[in-house]
């Protein structure tokens, strides 16, 4: 016998019972909340040629230059473990020639990303996300049904005090202007910039706004904004969301330090942050990404999505509501052999009319068989022996309070169907 312990991997988790009815609800909501608005589910694998994503996230991002999952396959292509779930998707969409459907066309997405983070409270390696990307449609009004749409999706499942922070980053046409201004602002200050901000100083300057270190925060106090840099179309875009924004009752802050860590992102960013997480606050976040299609060989098509992080939604409403766990509805205890017999004719009735259903192991005295009911918080208990067997009528016992009575067998479904 070997001794080795078998241990799941750092900052990939197993998910089991209970906690997961809260993920299965989570996932049941935002399904019910996307396909309302004509979001329907694309699968896509959760491996890909690397450059999927370092084309698309940004050669000089976090996620490209530190965290992602990549290795060579046995035929020697490098291969990523997907850090993300937009990349695939327009990947999915250009390769199946989608954009020759007519527009807009709207998937949503759930599964496993993968990420080489430091574990820690809110950021593992595996995480889940649940998404939605739109496109065909330049906005601003989808930009807002997006953001709505999301608001819905949270509201649905009784998350509170979360907070939408909104920006436009510009495009292509205002942001080199608005990037040479914080390259001028930044410039006296370099030494009091974190070494990962000195290097984005050089490649991505914007990212500096998105730098959670102390003295870089100190240091941008009073940097330009972005905002006030846009060209006059990002600027009636920014303000036409706003005011859907405001029409479809959606309160938001506008943080124009929000630029998001990934390179892709043109004019709208959001992020959803949670008063009631630690430091990994944000639940979910997203943006338009108006030239990630054509960078991908499809025709110029604007887009814009979001993900969700499911495990901070998870943990958010386990601190906050209390659940109700799916249990069993009925319990047959048997005693004898031939009521044995009949306890899994019984249950298997009642399963196929969709009841749980548990039956006790006639070997075990009643007894411990209705002490298993009672762990398994059994709603019914029925108790069948040979005199049962005779007579066709059952004794059954509500656990909760203790009420009990008779029955004849064959009126169970109906009986469970009155009290249910
Ligand atoms: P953060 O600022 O928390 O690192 P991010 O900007 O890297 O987030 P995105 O790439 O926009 O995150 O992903 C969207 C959502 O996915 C986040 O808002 C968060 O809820 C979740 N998320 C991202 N990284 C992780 C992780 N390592 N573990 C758990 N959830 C994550
Ligand atoms: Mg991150």
């Amino acid at each position: 016998m070997s001794s080795v312990q078998y241990k799941a991997l750092k900052g990939m988790q197993d998910i089991l019972p209970p906690d997961i009815y809260i993920w299965q609800k989570v996932e049941a909501a935002a399904r019910e909340v996307f396909s309302s608005y004509g979001f329907q589910e694309v699968r896509t694998p959760v491996a890909e040629a690397t450059n999927v994503f370092t084309r698309s996230i940004g050669e000089n991002t976090d996620i490209v230059e530190k965290e992602m999952y990549t290795f060579l396959d046995k035929g020697d292509r490098s291969i990523s473990l997907r850090p993300e779930g937009t990349a695939s998707v327009v990947r999915c969409y250009v390769e199946k020639n989608l954009h020759t459907l007519p527009p807009p066309q709207k998937f949503y997405y759930t599964g496993p990303m993968f990420r080489y983070e430091r574990p820690q409270s809110g950021r593992f390696r595996q995480f889940y996300q649940l998404g939605v990307e739109a496109f065909g449609d330049p906005g601003p009004r989808i930009d807002a049904e997006v953001i709505s749409m999301l608001r819905h999706c949270l509201e649905r499942l009784g998350l509170k005090e979360i907070i939408f922070n909104v920006n436009s980053i510009g495009c292509p046409e205002c942001r080199p202007v608005y990037r040479e201004k914080l390259i001028e602002f930044f410039a006296g200050g370099l030494d009091r910039l974190c070494p990962d901000c000195n290097r984005r100083y050089r490649t991505n300057p914007l990212r500096i706004l998105d730098c959670k270190v102390d003295r870089c925060i100190e240091t941008r106090q009073g940097a330009p904004k972005v905002t006030d840099y846009l060209c006059e179309g990002c600027r009636t875009h920014f303000s036409s969301l706003l005011s859907f924004l405001e029409l479809l009752g959606v309160s938001y802050i506008v943080n124009p330090d929000m630029v998001r860590g990934l390179d892709y992102y043109t004019r709208t960013t959001f992020e959803v942050t949670s008063k009631n997480l630690g430091a990994q606050n944000a639940v979910a976040a997203g943006g338009r990404y108006d030239r990630l299609v054509k960078e991908f060989g499809g025709p110029e098509t604007p887009a814009i999505g979001f993900a969700m992080g499911i495990e901070r939604i998870i943990e958010l409403l386990k601190n906050s509501a209390s659940h109700d766990f799916p249990r069993p509805e009925v319990f047959i205890a048997a005693i004898g052999e031939l009521a044995a017999r009949e306890s899994l004719v019984m249950a298997d009735g009642l399963r196929t009319r969709g009841f749980w259903v548990e039956v006790g192991d006639a070997d075990n005295s009643l007894k411990s068989q209705m002490r298993r009911a009672d762990r398994l918080s059994s709603r019914y208990v029925f108790i069948i022996g040979d005199e049962e067997l005779k007579s066709g009528r059952l004794k059954w016992k509500k656990l909760a309070d203790s009420e009990q009575g008779e029955i004849s067998m064959f009126e169970i479904s109906d009986f469970l169907i009155q009290r249910s």
